[in-house]
């Protein structure tokens, strides 16, 4: 996957030269057109629950295979995206085609990233409830994930956002946490339903003392502010055994599945369970 999506970019380097400038015009260019051109994607990764790996949701995520240089991963488009307006239709076209893909799963939610200029839009409220009042979609079954960039630098304004969503019933997760500058501590005045670990504290965990330590400490703390807790990006048996020890309630990652086609993810939506490798049992 990664190494895919890299082949497009350094073809793009290739044949535009030195100038980052003109590379990221050209995924400007191309983005724009690429929803026209049915070069989008979203693939869905499964969200289990620890004990029985029951599936209680997705991850959408967004792919783009371009004609000309292939797959571009979302971790070079979106930032870009994110600088201009595009964002705004891609984001629309990622949220009409989620809560679209909601009727064919019995139960499960989807989760989709909003990045920080979306959340940030005018009256982000009104257009979620209006998109899913379209598509019939209870706010129960969607997820809104968030990075800490989109909340702190207007925390005021954030905290309202957040408040209204929840009262109406949609769930909200802050990803990649850990990574940014939030502590626990200032997390406290966001209405959220999960905190979603980074992957790079779980990659740690069977390394180094202190990355378990750090997972087992945000473990605890959710737990006094009543979040739940998704591990992002876990890989092996060893993994989920760690965080079942440190109490990490949900668990998203390669061990589990990589991020599926929607009729893959659908089978697996029906199926409810998961069926994965035991555990090693070494841990308590
Ligand atoms: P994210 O929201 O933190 O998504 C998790 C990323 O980790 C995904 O990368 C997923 O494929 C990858 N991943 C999941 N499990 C594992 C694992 O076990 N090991 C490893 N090594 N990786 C794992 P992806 O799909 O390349 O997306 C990268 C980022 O792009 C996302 O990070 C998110 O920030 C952004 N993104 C993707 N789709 C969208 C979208 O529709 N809208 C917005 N605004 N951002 C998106
Ligand atoms: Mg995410
Ligand atoms: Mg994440
Ligand atoms: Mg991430």
């Amino acid at each position: 996957d990664a190494k895919r999506s890299g082949r497009g970019v350094a073809r793009l380097f290739d044949e535009s030269m030195d100038e980052g400038v003109r590379v990221r015009r050209r995924i400007e260019t191309g983005l724009s057109q690429a929803i026209a051109r049915d070069e989008l994607a979203l693939v869905y990764q499964p969200i289990v629950a620890h004990g029985a790996f029951e599936v209680v949701g997705f991850e959408a995520l967004l792919r783009w295979n371009t004609r000309e240089y292939g797959p571009i991963s979302p971790a070079t488009f979106i930032p870009i995206a994110e600088e201009s307006n595009l964002i705004h239709e891609l984001g629309d076209w990622v949220l009409a085609q989620s809560l679209d893909v909601l009727k064919s799963w019995p139960g499960q939610y989807v989760s989709v990233n909003f990045s920080p200029r979306q959340f940030r839009r005018h009256n982000f409220v009104g257009y979620i409830m209006e998109r899913c009042q379209r598509a019939e979609v209870e706010p129960q079954r969607l997820q809104i994930e968030i990075t800490e960039t989109a909340i702190f630098d207007d925390a005021d304004r954030a905290a309202e956002t957040l408040y209204r969503l929840r009262q109406m019933g949609f769930r909200i997760a802050l990803d990649d946490f850990g990574t940014g500058y939030s502590s626990l501590y200032n997390i406290r005045k966001f209405a959220l339903d999960a905190l979603k670990i980074d992957r790079s504290f779980i990659d740690g965990m069977s390394r180094e003392k202190e990355s378990a330590a750090i997972v087992r400490s945000i473990v605890h703390l959710a737990q006094s502010l009543n979040l739940t807790v998704i591990a992002e990006g876990v890989e092996t048996a060893a993994q989920v055994d760690l965080l079942r020890v440190a109490g990490a309630s949900h668990l998203q990652g390669y061990h589990f599945a990589k991020p599926l086609a929607e009729p893959l993810a659908r089978d697996m939506a029906h199926a409810r369970f998961l069926e994965v490798e035991p555990a090693t049992g070494t841990l308590g």
